[in-house]
């Protein structure tokens, strides 16, 4: 047996869900010695995903987006540090320096510090009523700009840009989505799951603008955006944008500290760096997947970040290092829930089950289930999860009966 010394003083960066799961999960562990958790965001830790959804719709409240209530911080002793800025790592000393003239020593660094929207290289992003969306700011500043009888342009196809679509035509306004692509959710979704999307949207009043590029993003003289102008020289009137073009991880504290990044921080299956002492968890960590030949992949999912805190935590701690999960993700537009497991690397072949706005998409490699994207069919998702992460093989009669009959009676070929 190996001893294990714990840390007497632990400093994590980012107050996003790996971060404030890692303070926790420390807590719950026993841990006894100092956490501080430092943010950059004004607002205590909330919870990302309502922001394009309920809250942007103002079905729910700021408050109520807390992930942790104020009193929990000062009970569990976790120092948070909010509207505060890490801006470099001295590894050597084990430091880090915030960006007022404090600094924070550390036995063990935890990096969660998230991704941030990719930006267009295009004139008029400047101009007043051009959105992004991944803080609470970002959200309250798009709803300010959405209502009865206004014009809102996304571009960019994503997650993002149709769960936005979707809050902007119930709050009343029109909605043109630009994609450069030739369906929506091209890089995330299959084809199938695109088509019905895309036809759901229609249905919905939604216009699509599909295969197109934004050449710039033009205003009037109280420069405010009026218009999209893209490269075939058509003109989008319009009174907001909303860029919605995927996310960048926040790696640069690791990279000009000399820690191994490429798209992300490396991290091992233990959610450690290249320095022993340094976990990085979350979006801005690229990190080996377990059930996928431990291929190396940066993922954008909130249970991602709660299994990176999980596997620090645990590492920190000396403990066993949890099961490897199957990374998933959901996302609700409207009355459609999207619930997607597995990572379809190397499929060769693609079923769909169920008709209408309730199916499934099931992603095989030799016959061995990947991946799956269920819409509105929730029990499907569960079943489907637990065989990717059972990597069960599947026969055709499965998917020919109505539904995929319980785990243990699963016949394998
Ligand atoms: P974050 O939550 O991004 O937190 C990182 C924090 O670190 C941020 O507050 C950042 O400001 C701070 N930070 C960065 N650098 C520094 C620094 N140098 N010093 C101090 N602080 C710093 N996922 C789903 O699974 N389902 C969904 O439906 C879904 N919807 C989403 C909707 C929106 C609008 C957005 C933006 C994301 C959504 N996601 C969804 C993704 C999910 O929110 C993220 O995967 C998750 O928040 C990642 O957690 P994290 O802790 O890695 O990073």
């Amino acid at each position: 047996m190996t001893s294990h010394t714990c840390p007497a003083k632990i400093v994590i960066v980012g107050g996003g869900h790996g971060g404030v799961n890692a303070a926790s999960l420390l807590r719950q562990a026993g841990y006894l010695g100092a956490i501080t958790l430092v943010s950059e965001e004004a607002f205590a830790p909330y919870n990302r995903p309502p922001l394009s959804k309920a809250y942007l719709k103002g079905e729910t409240s700021a408050d109520s987006l807390k992930l942790r209530s104020d009193k929990y911080y000062r009970e569990k002793e976790i120092a948070l540090l909010l509207d505060t800025r890490a801006v470099s790592i001295d590894r050597a000393a084990k430091v880090v320096y915030l960006q007022d003239p404090r600094q924070l020593d550390y036995d063990v660094l935890l990096l969660a510090t998230g991704s941030r929207a990719r930006t267009l290289p295009i004139s008029g992003c400047g101009l007043s009523g051009v959105h992004q969306m991944r803080t609470i700011d970002d959200a309250r500043r798009l709803r300010g700009s959405i209502g009865q009888g206004k014009t809102i342009v996304a571009i960019g196809a994503g997650y993002i840009g149709l769960e936005v679509a979707s809050v902007v035509r119930d709050l009343g306004s029109a909605v043109t989505v630009i994609e450069r692509e030739s369906r929506v959710l091209s890089r995330v979704a299959s084809s199938p799951v695109s088509e019905f999307l895309e036809g759901h949207y229609v249905d919905r009043g939604v216009r699509f603008i599909f295969n197109a590029n934004v050449h710039g993003l033009e205003g009037g003289a109280a420069g405010h955006v009026t218009d999209v102008r893209l490269d075939d020289g058509r003109v989008i009137p319009c009174d907001a944008v909303l860029i919605g073009v995927g996310g960048l991880a926040n790696d640069e504290l690791a990279r000009a500290s000399g820690l191994s990044c490429e798209n992300g921080i490396m991290v091992d299956e233990f959610s450690r760096t290249s320095d022993p002492s340094i976990y990085a968890i979350g979006d801005v960590a690229c990190r080996p997947l377990p059930l996928s030949g431990n291929r190396m992949w940066r993922l954008e999912s909130v249970p991602n970040a709660v299994e990176g805190a999980r596997q620090a935590v645990a590492s920190i701690l000396g403990q066993a290092p949890p099961k490897p999960e199957v990374p998933w993700f959901w996302s609700d537009q409207g009355d459609l829930k999207l619930q997607i497991a597995g990572v379809p690397f190397d499929v060769d072949e693609i079923v769909r089950r169920g008709k209408g706005n309730k199916f499934s998409v099931y992603h095989l490699n030799s016959r061995q289930l990947v991946a799956v994207e269920t819409v509105n069919s929730a029990a499907e998702f569960i079943k489907g999860k637990q065989y990717i992460a059972d990597r069960r093989t599947v026969c055709d009669g499965q998917f020919k009966a109505s539904a995929l009959p319980p785990c243990d009676q699963m016949e394998i070929p």
